[in-house]
């Protein structure tokens, strides 16, 4: 019964976000670009492996994880967390996630381990919000976990902020589209396209960490905001070109032959512009 039923959510789904965003990148483009671009493809391939295949075992592994802090956190501190007033528990909850997911991105883009990972979302060559979904099950798990994390810890019910949650999870789909909205100072708020799409350029450690809103990046001086849009997306290192390939490409050591391209490997990167460096606030 529960397969015909996820096949049914996955295909309504997927319209829904083609009803949402097909029109916003064809009337405010940030690039100029075909519907089905390159790897459009394997990025379905992710979309469809998501919702039928990994969302469930993500939910399994959030639920273990809860069970497991449920057993550590002293019953005390929680009953002091309750005691206090709803709006701030939530407000602590939210500061509390973003924090974590920043740090947690953060150390993604510097230890090699977990970048083998988060590479494989990297690896987009064409931003839009089929884009978003190119992320390895391993790497969502570590993510949700992190962003579940304060309300696991402090016994917060997530169903209290289910509408934060879904909007969150609609947001991070919107930071990958080819969209370009004039939303001006709103996006010191909550975040938009033009920053995330240069936390995808080339360059390893590029700033804008932030899940959502920026507010991370700007207290710990990583926001980048260029006016343009970055030359070219994806990871200056070697990442096979099919679905399969870079789902098993973490688990692979790292090697490096000489005179060897593979599919996706770029050329060398370009040397930065002085312009671009962090704290180019603009
Ligand atoms: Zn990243
Ligand atoms: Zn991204």
């Amino acid at each position: 019964m529960r397969i015909p039923l996820t096949i049914v959510g996955t295909g309504l789904s997927f319209l829904f976000l083609v009803v949402l965003f097909w029109p916003l990148e064809k009337i405010f483009p940030a690039k100029n670009q075909r519907t089905f671009r390159p790897n459009w493809g394997t990025d379905l391939a992710f979309f469809l492996g998501q919702y039928l295949l990994w969302g469930g075992c993500v939910l399994a592994a959030l639920h273990f994880f809860r069970g497991w802090l449920d057993g550590i956190v002293p019953i005390g501190f929680r009953t002091a967390v309750r005691l206090q007033p709803w709006w701030l528990q939530a407000i602590e909850v939210i500061l509390l996630s973003d924090l974590f997911v920043y740090w947690g991105h953060r150390l993604q883009h510097r230890v090699g381990f977990l970048w083998r990972f988060h590479s494989i979302h990297h690896s987009a060559e064409h931003l839009d919000w089929l884009a978003a979904h190119r992320e390895h099950p391993l790497d969502t798990v570590y993510t949700m976990g992190l962003i579940n994390l304060p309300a696991f810890l402090l016994g917060f019910p997530l169903e209290t902020l289910a509408g934060l949650l879904a909007f969150r999870g609609i947001w991070a789909i919107y930071i990958h589209s080819n969209v370009r909205l004039p939303i001006g100072p709103l996006r010191l708020l909550i975040g938009a396209p033009e920053l995330h799409h240069w936390h995808h350029c080339r360059e390893r450690e590029a700033g804008n960490y932030a899940n959502i809103s920026p507010l991370m990046d700007l207290l710990f001086g990583t926001y980048r905001c260029p006016a343009d849009e970055p030359e070219s997306f994806g990871v200056n290192e070697p990442m096979p070109g099919t679905y399969l390939g870079q789902m098993i490409h973490p688990f692979r050591r790292p090697r490096s032959k000489p005179g060897r391209k593979l599919a996706h490997e770029p050329d060398a990167p370009k040397p930065e512009r002085a312009n671009e460096r962090f704290g180019a606030v603009r």
